[in-house]
């Protein structure tokens, strides 16, 4: 007989929760990943966060090889697995941390029936979010559809509980099964190298965070949300940091866990706007303007740099995401889901609660959003944020050489778009 432990967006060996409760079950534990074929059909055989998962799996089954053990890796439609592992082995026991996506709650429950079918018992666990589902809630029970309410709720709950507890996995490594599975490559899996990587995170400049995050040009974020999205940081372990060093750092991995409650409350979010009154904008949803977006060729140097350093290497700064985003939805009046699907596409850290969240929030249909009537300048971001132009030559070299005539002109741009909404918004 053994346990499962099976690995999903938690790519990590150390504080980790369910991990920890696996190696804490009667029986030898084997660890296990499966690449979900529902969800790899859709992406390119060189997707790089696929790379990335490979590369991080790798990492782990070195650690588990140098103590006798190995990760078992299958592909395939997950319950179709899971049958097939049910024959495979005698197992007693499944555990895993949550997901709150609409997709892996569907998923997981089915596997937990299957799992029920086969006599064997599911534990769930919440590890990727300090506080989850319900456990931040307004005084009669509803979720929050405010940020700094929740925020505010959420660092008196934090207090009364720091510092987190952080899981010595370690101690009981002993409890891994011993045995040497296969560890495939990735064309084995039937993806290629991408020469797009993610990059390590960066800690070194946290606590001027609240100085220089907004300047694309200065390396000062932390490049944590691959890290974050696939879990090998552990978000206990950093919140415990983020807590001594800078409070603007720490409210922006709570606006993490804002939007995935939002999205655990309101799933409808992936596909309708939040606010439904904003369901009736007559969006122009132009295919060629689509395109310049896309390619960074609007004439917006801002603009044009966002999406270039996107397609160059599946980041974008957040100051340039925002105005790149309001650019989509009020300039060129693009339902913003186009622009969330290409970010969806082309990000490392693609993650569907922050991106629906953040979308909408640039769109102004969601919860807490902008202000329909506020729309940015591009070229005034610029001034503001790039005022030496530094990060636009970098992704533009052709800056100095007259860059580009704008594909719309911004006051004309601003007035269609707050017309447009208004007439669109229903009192
Ligand atoms: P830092 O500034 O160092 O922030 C630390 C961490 O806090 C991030 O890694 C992230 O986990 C969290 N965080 C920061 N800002 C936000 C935010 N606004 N919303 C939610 N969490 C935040 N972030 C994603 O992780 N995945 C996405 O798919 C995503 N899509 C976005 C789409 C748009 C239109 C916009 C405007 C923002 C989006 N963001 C998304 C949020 C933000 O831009 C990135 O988290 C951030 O740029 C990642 O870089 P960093 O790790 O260096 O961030």
């Amino acid at each position: 007989e053994v346990s499962i432990f099976w690995f999903r967006r938690d790519l990590r060996l150390e504080d980790n929760v369910a991990l920890y409760n696996a190696l804490q079950s009667d029986q030898p534990v084997i660890p296990l990943f499966i690449f979900d074929t529902d969800i790899l059909n859709s992406l390119p055989k060189n997707d790089a966060r696929v790379g990335f998962i490979h590369e991080s799996l790798s990492k782990i089954n070195i650690k588990l090889n140098a103590i006798g053990s190995s990760i078992l890796i299958k592909k395939g439609a997950t319950t179709e697995v899971w049958g097939s592992l049910f024959q495979e082995f005698t197992i007693s026991k499944v555990f895993f941390n949550k997901d709150y996506e609409p997709y892996a709650i569907n998923r997981d429950l089915a596997i937990s029936a299957l799992a029920k079918a086969n006599n064997t018992l599911c534990f769930s666990f919440k590890d990727q979010v300090i506080f989850e589902e319900k456990e931040i809630t307004k005084s009669d029970g509803l979720p929050y559809t405010i940020y700094t309410p929740y925020k505010n709720k959420w660092l008196e709950k934090y207090k009364s509980i720091a510092p987190l507890v952080e899981y010595d996995t370690e101690s009981y490594f002993s409890n891994f099964q011993k045995n040497n599975f296969d560890f495939p490559t990735l064309q084995q899996i039937g993806f290629e190298e991408s020469n797009i990587k993610v990059q390590p995170h960066n800690l070194t400049q946290i606590s001027n965070y609240h100085e220089t995050r907004d300047f694309p040009a200065i390396d000062s974020t932390s490049y944590l949300s691959p890290h974050l999205r696939f879990g090998t940081v552990s978000i206990r372990k950093l919140v415990n940091w983020a807590v001594r060093k800078n409070d603007v750092f720490l409210s922006e991995l709570i606006w993490r866990e804002f939007f995935m409650q939002i999205l655990f409350s309101f799933p409808k979010v992936v596909t309708h706007n939040f606010k439904s009154a904003y369901d009736g904008i007559q969006w122009r949803n132009n295919e060629e303007d689509f395109k310049r977006w896309c390619t960074g060729t609007t004439g917006y140097p801002m603009v044009d740099a966002g999406m270039r350093q996107l397609n160059a290497t599946g980041y974008m700064h957040n100051r340039v995401r925002m105005v790149v985003a309001s650019f989509l939805c009020k300039h060129l009046l693009i339902n913003w889901q186009w622009g969330e699907a290409y970010f969806a596409e082309k990000l490392l850290d693609y993650d569907l609660s922050a991106n629906v969240g953040n979308w909408q929030w640039a769109a102004g249909t969601g919860c807490d959003a902008a202000p329909y009537f506020r729309v940015f300048n591009p070229d005034i971001q610029l001034k503001k944020f790039d005022e030496k132009a530094i990060y636009i030559r970098k992704w533009i070299p052709e800056f100095d050489f007259g860059y580009g005539q704008p594909m719309i002109e911004h006051a004309f741009a601003r007035d269609r778009a707050v017309a447009t909404y208004k007439a669109g918004i229903l009192k």
